[in-house]
């Protein structure tokens, strides 16, 4: 929540700075609005003012048109009013009206019906509405002149002694001398809702004296008398009020009882001047005549304040808009920037998690690095890694030991200066087609070299080649052991083995011969038993010898003794001369050889009758572990640019788990199918190392009660 803090305090800000403006605008607004309502208002009472006083100013002038005249006749009084009234359509009607003593009544009345009104006669209002007859009075003040007469025909004749407003103010008129202003009435010509007033001036007859009641009282003339409508003067006076239609007037009369206060506008229900509520409102007392006018102006809310929402709201909904708007876009972006922050954390967190992982790693591989080091310099056996070039990378301390070079000696150097020709020569070649053709000679196979000292001496040593990758790079590691000791070793006792068999040989020899003889009968019959005796010695010394003769064979092809003699020959004439001479054990087992499959007339390299040993061999073995019945089948092939060799039969197999020693010495398969068979357990190991020395190989492929198919490959020759 901290972290929105500046946020929340920049939107608060903005609200408020809106708020502000808001009051400040609405305020000034207001002040505007009500200095504007003040300033009509007042021009409006104003105007009415000057309009009444402006009107009034015409009754003076009928008065002082009376004062001038001796006489005034219906049609000078039309003469003298007609402009006035044409020009001013605020006067409803100016009348002469004059004070007629109840004696001279008739006379009046007859000299009116005389100028053409037949039905002419003083009049007064009914209770229930309407005319009739004025009744009997001492003084009568009925409508005399009236201009114009159209739309106050009503009034013509009507007696205003008779009522007790116009009676009222009449009377006010001659007591105090002066122009009097009526209360309110309604006029009874009104058609509408309007109330009127009525303008009494005094005239006096002429000459004479009239500054006590009575002087007045006694030489009143008559009246000249202006006659109103409220609304007909408002209107006239507010020419704007039809554009200000929400200004209302009300007018009131002061000095009228409180009931009949309201002048403007006409309504039927009575309004006190005290109950008028606006929410502007100006009150003005202005004085018409003898009388206070109360002249009150309202303006009701709705307007008004639309007026200033019109304005200080925009400023409130664009100032809170703003700020809506800004806060969204501040809080997308703090969002943004928080999740970024965050993210950040995270990962720098994992980050931190890795760099501890990968420093305990780190520890431990150190650990077990320092431990692989120790191994690796501490051993007696070589090491050597070398990159795909051949060129050395690194060695261990035995190497230096074994070749008798120092490490700076070596690296960076190619491997093949360890090696003697024709290896040394060829390295670069065996590693080139390793790396096009993945045909291995020793990596991952290992076998016996020659190495090479730095004083240029050679060894025997063991090697063998493992391959490892580095995402795109290769290297190679090579393990080297010196068995210069161990081959001294294995060369006196095959030396020994050599002396005692050469020497069990001869004895063994002239035995088997005096066994045989013995067998013959020559020396005599021996009997039955002794027979039998003679004939289990004879098998024995033939074993014996035939063990001799494999160990010294072994013995010999191991020392470099033999060297064999490699010539081309005809392959399949050798095969087929051997499977001749075979065919003696095959038919004693029970066993059939056949030669289908073969190339004709190829021929190999080799070391011919070493060669048919080999296959000799195979052919016993075949024989011997196949069922009786069966056929061993003899093919000759080419395989990966080699000629094969391949012996085939249907026997027992071999089992997996003798794979691996099957071309050692003495190795024999301990099972109830093989014990029984004779054997040496040398035959396997002579075809290998005969094979060896041809630079050729030896295998098998085999399953366990399905057979087996024996092969050695040779190079083709030419
Ligand atoms: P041996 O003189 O005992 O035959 P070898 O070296 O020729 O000696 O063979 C070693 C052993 O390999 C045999 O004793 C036998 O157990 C097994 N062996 C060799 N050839 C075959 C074959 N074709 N089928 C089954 N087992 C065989």
């Amino acid at each position: 929540m901290l972290r929105y803090f500046p946020f929340i305090l920049l939107v608060s800000a903005c609200v408020i700075l809106t708020t502000m403006a808001f009051l400040w605008v609405r305020e000034w607004e207001e002040e505007r609005l009500l200095t504007a309502f003040h300033r009509t208002a007042s021009d409006q009472v104003l105007a009415l003012q000057h309009k009444i006083e402006s009107t009034l100013d015409h009754l003076n002038s009928l008065g002082a048109f009376y004062a001038a005249s001796r006489e005034v006749t219906r049609e000078n009084f039309r003469v003298f009013v007609t402009p006035v009234i044409n020009k001013n359509k605020t006067i409803q009607a100016l009348e002469w009206i004059p004070k007629v003593p109840a004696e001279k009544r008739a006379v009046y009345q007859l000299r009116v019906r005389e100028k053409g009104h037949p039905n002419f006669e003083f009049r007064e209002r009914k209770p229930g509405g309407g005319m009739k007859r004025a009744g009997k009075r001492e003084v009568y003040y009925p409508v005399y002149f009236v201009e114009p007469l159209a739309g106050n025909e009503k009034a013509f004749g009507f007696d205003l002694g008779s009522e007790s407003t116009r009676l009222a103010a009449l009377e006010e008129a001659v007591n105090t001398g002066q122009m009097v202003i009526s209360g309110r009435i309604t006029l009874v010509q009104e058609t509408g809702s309007q109330f009127g007033f009525l303008v009494f001036l005094p005239v006096y007859n002429k000459q004479r004296s009239l500054n006590t009641v009575r002087e007045r009282k006694e030489n009143l003339a008559g009246f000249v008398l202006g006659v109103f409508r409220m609304g007909d003067l408002v209107r006239a006076s507010f020419p704007q009020t039809s554009e200000k239609p929400e200004l209302e007037f009300f007018i009131f009369d002061l000095f009228a009882p409180k009931q009949r206060q309201l002048l403007f506008p006409g309504l039927s229900k009575e309004i006190l001047a005290d109950e008028l509520k606006f929410d502007l409102q100006f009150n003005q007392t202005i004085k018409i005549g003898n009388r206070e006018w109360l002249v009150v102006i309202g303006q009701s809310g709705g307007g008004f304040y639309h007026k200033i929402l019109s304005q200080s709201w925009l400023v409130l909904f664009f100032g809170l808009l703003f700020s809506g708007t800004l806060g969204a876009y501040l809080k997308v972006n703090l969002n943004r920037q928080f999740q970024i922050e965050s993210t950040v954390r995270q990962r720098t967190e994992e980050l931190t998690n890795v760099l501890s992982d990968l420093f305990d790693a780190n520890e431990s591989l150190q650990e077990s690095e320092q431990r692989i080091r120790s191994v690796h310099d501490t051993v007696s056996d070589g090491i050597i890694t070398i990159d795909e070039q051949g060129l050395i990378e690194s060695i261990n301390p035995a190497v230096e030991m074994i070749f008798g070079y120092t490490q700076q000696e070596l690296l960076g150097k190619n491997v093949s200066i360890l090696m003697p020709d024709p290896d040394r020569s060829k390295h670069g070649q065996y590693l080139e087609r390793y790396m096009n053709t993945g045909e291995a000679r020793v990596i991952g196979i290992g076998r016996e070299v020659t190495g090479l000292r730095k004083d240029s001496s050679t060894f025997p040593l063991d090697l063998s080649i493992g391959e490892i990758r580095l995402g795109e790079t290769r290297l190679f590691t090579g393990v080297v052991r010196d068995i210069t000791e161990r081959k001294k070793v294995e060369q006196m006792k095959n030396e020994f083995i050599a002396v005692v068999s050469h020497e069990l040989r001869t004895p063994l020899t002239s035995i088997l011969g005096s066994l045989e003889i013995l067998k013959t009968g020559v020396v005599g019959d021996l009997g039955e038993e002794a027979m039998m005796i003679v004939n289990i010695s004879f098998q024995s010394s033939q074993r014996l010898v035939r063990l001799i003769n494999d160990i010294l064979d072994i013995e010999k092809l191991e020392s470099k003794k033999s060297d064999l003699v490699l010539e081309p020959f005809d392959l399949p004439a050798m095969v087929k001369v051997v499977i001749e001479s075979s065919l003696g054990f095959g038919e004693k087992e029970g066993v059939s050889f056949a030669f289908r499959n073969y190339i004709e007339g190829v021929r190999v390299n080799g070391d011919r009758d070493k060669l048919m040993q080999v296959l000799t061999n195979l052919l016993s073995n075949a024989a011997k572990f196949s069922p009786p019945g069966s056929e061993v089948e003899v093919s000759i092939l080419r395989k990966e640019g080699n000629i094969r060799v391949a012996v085939k039969d249907r026997g027992i197999g071999i089992p997996e788990d003798f794979h691996a020693r099957i071309f050692q010495k003495f190795s024999q398969v301990d099972s109830t199918d093989t014990r029984g068979k004779g054997g040496t357990g040398l035959g396997l190991a002579i075809c290998k190392t005969i094979m060896e020395k041809h630079n050729g190989s030896i295998g098998f492929d085999s399953k366990t009660g399905r057979g087996s198919t024996f092969y050695f490959d040779l190079p083709e020759a030419g």
